[in-house]
């Protein structure tokens, strides 16, 4: 009997976390995120007595950001590999920099996360104690993104974390044939709703609109997440032979760095080398300035427009019509890149001699959506599923990550197909 309780990321995309707990008490934590919004932005808190380890899918902090928190009363191992915990630390740091929210851990808890960390290959069937073992299998989500299974005495539970089956060009595709059979799946439902359009097609399409605006004087930010997007966008600019200048800046330029470090994350390190070739790093002021000078493409955090380097130029590309904005993630309902986008107007706050001052502007400039997702969509969520072996008798399937639309749409669906199939609620245990 083993006892499965949520966490978090229940019909929302944020603060993921799981416990599992074997028949003689042994826990583990698999993900232990954060989310944005809300008064309650941790997952629900855990009794760590008999924590036996805590296990991460990606350094993406709405599954990440938690994890220290754990480590106030906790000594348990975290299971991770080498670049996931580096970038984690870089956006949990970030996170407890920028955020108006008071987080209640701090740099002592990150200390002991990372003193606690073990390396976990792909592939690797690693024992926690007598009652649960863990494997990792690549997820194709970003680089360094795994999904978990966790042998808990007698059943074998698959938590996908986030997944990608399409290709792309950052990293290799998740491949449901590795996983052996298992008793329960936890998976993602993000965009269960939806149909992602084809990919090659929204490539072309991109960089044909950047060439076309600088080929004609103008320049285009690409405002993009700086963890694997921003890599993303600069590898597609590269396939398609972009051979106007490229700049990149802020936490992209970062995490560029960390990429070159770990090639065994990447798809291609000789490809990615190559990209980055052809970019040029922002790394003082007055690179920033002949960026904005040149008729070039700049690639800069946040993918929302939210703050981060992006801030640098966003002002000066709204008010000139030969130039663009080209967003190539997930923009949030009201984050100033959806209003740019529905309304054609960018909001911003500032601080003029301590003064905040509200500024709305009015895009001149050509703006544009381009879907890069890292997720799979619907119909390939069914696929990677169909592709996963179920023990005999075992049917059970968990919709997690996903808004309450998506995950509950998509269990139904689930049904339809013979699965027992939920989107459970926050704090729901099961007994499986
Ligand atoms: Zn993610
Ligand atoms: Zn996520």
């Amino acid at each position: 009997m083993v006892k499965l309780t949520f966490l978090g990321g229940c019909r929302e995309v944020g603060r993921s976390g799981i416990l599992l707990q074997s028949k003689n008490g042994s826990k583990v934590v698999l993900d232990y995120g954060i989310r944005f919004k809300g008064k309650e932005r941790l997952p629900s808190e855990i009794d760590t007595e008999n924590l036996s380890a805590i296990a991460v899918t990606h350094c993406h902090v709405d599954h990440s950001g938690g994890i220290p928190l754990l480590y106030k009363s906790s000594n348990a191992p975290l299971y991770t590999n080498p670049i996931t915990l580096r970038i984690s630390e870089i956006l949990i740091k970030d996170m407890l920099n920028v955020s108006k929210f008071e987080y209640p851990f701090g740099k002592d808890e990150l200390d002991t996360m990372r003193q606690n960390a073990k390396f976990l290959d792909l592939g690797v069937r690693q024992k926690v104690n007598d009652d649960i073992y863990l494997t990792f299998y690549d997820a194709g989500h970003i680089p360094g993104s795994v999904s978990i299974l966790a042998e808990v005495d007698d059943k074998c539970i698959f938590y996908t974390g986030d997944i990608n089956n399409q290709e792309t060009n950052l990293v290799n595709i998740a491949d449901p044939t590795f996983v052996p059979n298992i008793d329960v799946l936890i998976t993602e439902s993000t965009y269960a709703l939806r149909e992602h359009p084809s990919r090659i097609e929204v490539e072309k399409r991109f960089v044909e609109n950047v060439i076309n605006v600088t080929d004609n004087g103008g320049k285009v930010l690409i405002p993009a997440f700086g963890v694997a997007r921003s890599q993303e966008a600069l590898l597609i600019l590269e396939k398609y032979n972009y051979d106007g200048k490229i700049y990149i800046d802020g936490l992209a330029r970062k995490i560029c760095n960390v990429y070159q470090e770990y090639p065994e994350y990447l798809k291609d390190i000789n490809r990615f080398v190559k990209s980055l070739k052809r970019a040029r790093f922002i790394t003082e002021e007055k690179y920033r300035d002949s960026a904005k000078r040149s008729n070039a493409a700049i690639i800069a955090p946040s993918g929302m427009l939210k703050g981060g380097a992006s801030m640098n130029f966003v002002k000066s590309f709204l008010e000139d019509p030969t130039s663009a904005i080209y967003l190539v993630g997930y923009q949030a309902e009201g984050s100033p890149g959806r209003k740019l986008l529905d309304e054609g107007v960018f909001e911003y706050k500032e601080r003029i001699r301590r003064k905040k001052i509200n500024g709305t502007l009015v895009a001149k400039c050509d703006r544009e959506y381009f879907n890069f997702s890292s997720h799979a969509d619907g119909l390939h969520l069914h696929e990677y599923i169909n592709g996963l072996k179920f023990h005999n008798n075992s049917k059970d399937i968990f919709c997690v990550h996903g808004d309450n639309k998506s995950a509950t749409f998509f269990a139904k669906e689930l049904v339809q197909k013979g699965f027992n199939a939920v989107a459970p609620e926050q704090d729901e245990t099961y007994t499986i």
